[in-house]
């Protein structure tokens, strides 16, 4: 029988001894991911760009019983030049010689216009952080992931990201293209344990979600809590050999 990631259900110990890295960790989905991944035994690596805020994660983990400690990385992807990512790359290195797991999880939505009205350093500044950003740190950590035996990438795309929408321009292309980039890679290591992957949470109750959607009602949306099945899934042992695939949360 074949699992279906969205009821995904797991033991308690099922990421112990997992080291895994996930971008945009100090709010929303990210954070709920973080704090799930550390009560299932992960060490987790906190990736964001506001320190206090991260701290704030780092706190709510270590009060979690029997989680390991988990590590902080500041990094802004809107202005990280390669010095940053190699630094970030290092400290992941000389702490823990190995990476099970990479979460790209952090975006921004920007502006909503047509194309037409579109202004193009907006549209660059989207795609460097939702697309570029995701590659660079994918490039620099790829030797640790290629240190685990059981390496999985993830990749946050989108309904946007599948079926274009009217006034979603840069950030709907960049989840078509962070598509492409999870296939690529993918295909790129079909021979090895290295495994990569889409997932789209779907609409979530998040500040992302309330600034693009200011109207709607909150209380009817899913919590980031419960679209985390199929990012457990996807960093657990049982996806081993799942590759270039995507999938829906909800
Ligand atoms: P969110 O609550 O706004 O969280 C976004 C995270 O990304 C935050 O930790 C944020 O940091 C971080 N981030 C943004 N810009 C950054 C930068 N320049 N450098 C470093 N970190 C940065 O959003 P979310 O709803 O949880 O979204 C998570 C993922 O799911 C995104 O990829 C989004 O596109 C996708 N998604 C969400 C929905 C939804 O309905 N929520 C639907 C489909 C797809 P700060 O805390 O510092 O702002």
């Amino acid at each position: 029988m074949t699992t279906d990631p969205r009821t995904y259900t797991y033991p308690e110990d099922l990421l112990r001894e997992r080291i895994i890295l996930i971008t945009g960790s100090s709010d929303g989905i990210g954070r709920a991911l973080a704090l799930e991944s550390a009560r299932l035994g992960a060490q987790v690596i906190l990736h964001g760009r506001n320190t206090a805020k991260l701290e704030k994660v780092y706190d709510a983990i270590i009060a979690i019983e029997g989680a390991p400690r988990p590590s902080i990385a500041v990094l802004d992807l809107a202005s990280a030049n390669a010095e940053g990512y190699t630094t970030l790359a290092q400290s992941a290195a000389d702490e823990f010689g190995r990476l099970d797991g990479l979460v790209h999880n952090a975006a921004i939505v920007g502006d909503r216009f047509s194309i037409e009205q579109y202004d193009a350093v907006e549209w660059q500044r989207v795609i460097h952080i939702n697309l570029t950003a995701g590659f660079a740190l994918t490039q620099v950590l790829l030797p640790l992931l290629r240190k685990s035996g059981d390496a999985s990438v993830i990749f946050t795309s989108s309904s946007v990201g599948r079926v274009g929408r009217a006034f979603w321009g840069a950030y709907a292309a960049s989840k078509f293209a962070i598509e492409g980039l999870s296939q690529v890679l993918a295909d790129e290591h079909r021979h090895t344990t290295l495994r990569s992957n889409c997932i789209n949470p779907g609409a979530t109750r998040t500040n992302m979600r309330l600034a693009a959607f200011p109207a709607e009602d909150r209380d009817l949306l899913k919590t980031p809590e419960e679209v985390l099945a199929p990012y457990i899934y996807l960093l657990g042992p049982d996806s081993t050999g799942v590759t270039g695939e995507s999938f829906d949360a909800q």
